[in-house]
């Protein structure tokens, strides 16, 4: 294959941002090399087909995590989107940016460029807010986002008894306070699915400098002189390579893209020896520091058939929801799941909130799965800055076998006592004089679990990840950083990383729109960089 000046690992939701942001300089010749497939499937598109690409064997890595002893010893699933768009084809669609001070801690810790006022310059390009530009907000950007357009008897009772608790209605979690509830905005446009590949690859694709290449995995960056010069990989049963003339830019997600640099000999020296890797590059951080969101979903049987369940439990129910997607691109159809959000501090000593709801007007035993046959809703609720820290590994030398993913949920202390806080907020939120009529009973966990050993098992038994590991290939500057404030690797030329596994620490929110802000910013930094050559 001929050579490239940048080649992308991994068309997801930052790599589609790259191929756009990079191949807009017509000189800049682009590849993006994507081990899933166009993302030619109607339920990618349609929001709530969230639950067909859910456990979807082609269009989702489906991997497990190792026995995690925090969760009585269970493998938890972790979905990861594969093909075009990767994770922001199946996401839940949910438009968080997380709080100022998650990215002012990044900057404090050391990385330059990475206080709020730098970033949200990225988050206005970014966004194609339906509701019109303002000093935080974006409308022209590919990213495009709008209101849910209908109100929910449920959801509307659900934010009256939270201003019950004292959280105070909010329409928007985005403009800098994020403590509040009420409707999410989702990443559509007019009832679609607005995924990166949508938003940023998809008007880049006919540029002659931009090429894109599916079904192509890769197995390893290939480095000379510590200088990372190519990348090997696999398509169609045949090993391929491809010379990098600039950058080889990893951006693979948080669990593949280390488990890359772990496959080409950078990280921790006795992990690759151990695995009988030959070490091209001791970097001791690799696949380390990884973050994660829990949830506890708490689940009501509802006394009134308001209920998405009861909406999908017969032809007609069906009928009218998909009629009324059709002519007007509203209803269920157009919300992935989740519709309601909360944010508010569970723990005394927190200064801005620390605990997030998501609230589903549908029932299922998990998330994406087949909804009860009864009335029923979810009050969903997550830690947003966990201190439990796990790791990423190679399972196998085998590049296209899944790595061992650790996440030990729920290690430490002060995360129980978040997610035990957390709890018994939902049950308190569940008893207010607004919502209580619409609860006929809790069915999970259940009246049988009050005390706090209790509704710690119920947290074991039934945890369940909200889809947001992070941090793998941490930025920074001590010797457990992976990469520098510019995202380039330290200690080998050439390479950078850019995705969700670069953040120091989780952000407090979902985490599609702050990786689509990194690649953005790094398309600003490649650039520049380049200049100055
Ligand atoms: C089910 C689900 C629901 C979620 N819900 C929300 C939500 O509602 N709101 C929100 O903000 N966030 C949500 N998230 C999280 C968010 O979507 C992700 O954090 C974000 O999309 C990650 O972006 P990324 O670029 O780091 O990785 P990804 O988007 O996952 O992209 C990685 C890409 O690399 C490809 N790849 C991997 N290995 C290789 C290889 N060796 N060679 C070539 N290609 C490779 C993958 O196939 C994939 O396309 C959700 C995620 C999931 C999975």
């Amino acid at each position: 294959m001929d050579d490239y000046d940048y080649v992308i690992v991994g068309g997801g939701t930052a790599g589609c941002v790259l191929a756009n942001r990079l191949s807009a300089d017509a000189r800049a010749r682009v590849l993006v090399l994507e081990a899933g497939p166009e993302d030619r499937y109607l339920w990618i598109h349609i929001p709530i087909g969230y639950g067909k690409t859910m456990f979807h064997p082609v269009y989702n890595w489906g991997f497990y995590t190792d026995p995690d002893p925090g969760m009585d010893g269970r493998r938890v699933y972790w979905p990861r989107g594969r093909g075009l768009g990767g994770s922001s084809s199946i996401n839940g669609l949910i438009y968080v940016r997380g709080q100022p001070d998650d990215y002012d801690a990044w900057a404090r810790a050391g990385n330059r460029g990475w206080g709020w006022r730098d970033v949200l310059p990225y988050f206005i390009r970014s966004e194609g807010n339906e509701r019109g530009a303002s000093a935080t907000h974006g409308a022209d950007g590919p990213l495009k986002c709008s209101d849910i357009g209908d109100r929910h008897e449920l959801i509307e009772a659900i934010i009256a008894g939270a201003n019950e608790l004292g959280v105070p209605r909010t329409d928007d979690f985005n403009g800098g306070v994020q403590e509040g509830v009420g409707y999410y905005q989702l990443f559509t446009d007019h009832g679609w699915r607005c995924s990166t590949a949508v938003g940023y690859l998809k008007p880049a694709r006919s540029r002659a400098n931009l090429r894109v290449e599916t079904n192509a995995h890769a197995t390893r960056v290939r480095l000379e002189n510590g200088r990372a010069t190519g990348v090997e990989f696999r398509q169609g049963g045949e090993a391929k390579r491809v010379g990098a003339r600039r950058e080889v830019i990893l951006a693979a997600g948080a669990l593949q893209s280390p488990q890359l640099l772990l496959l080409s000999g950078i990280g921790p020296a006795s992990h690759l020896r151990e695995m009988g890797v030959p070490v091209a590059h001791d970097l001791p951080g690799v696949g380390e520091n990884l973050q994660d969101h829990l949830q506890l979903r708490l689940i009501y049987k509802c006394t009134k058939p308001i209920t998405t369940n009861d909406d999908l439990a017969s032809w007609w129910g069906q009928l009218r929801i998909g009629a009324k997607w059709l002519f007007q691109r509203k209803g269920p159809l157009a919300i992935g799941i989740n519709q309601g959000g909360l944010f508010t501090r569970a723990l005394p000593s927190s200064a801005t909130p620390d605990i997030q709801f998501h609230f589903a007007t549908l029932s299922a035993d998990l998330a994406g799965a087949k909804p009860h046959p009864w009335s029923g809703f979810t009050m969903s609720v997550c830690q947003l800055r966990p201190t439990s820290r796990g790791r990423v590994r190679l399972a196998s030398t085998d590049p296209t076998a899944a790595p061992s993913m650790q996440p030990y949920y729920l290690s430490t202390d002060e995360d129980r006592a978040c997610a035990l806080a957390g709890m018994r907020f939902a049950r308190r939120l569940a008893a207010t004089r607004a919502l209580s009529p619409y609860v006929a009973e809790e069915y999970r966990p259940g009246p049988g679990a009050q005390s706090d050993d209790e509704l710690l098992a119920f947290a074991r038994a039934y945890g369940a990840t909200i889809f947001h590991p992070s941090g793998t290939c941490r930025m920074g500057h001590d010797a457990m950083a992976v990469v520098d404030d510019a995202l380039r690797v330290r200690g080998v030329r050439g390479l950078r990383v850019v995705d969700c596994s670069i953040m120091p620490t989780l952000v407090s929110g979902n985490t599609n729109a702050p990786v689509v802000m990194i690649a953005e910013k790094a398309a600003d930094m490649i650039a520049r960089d380049q200049a100055v050559l």
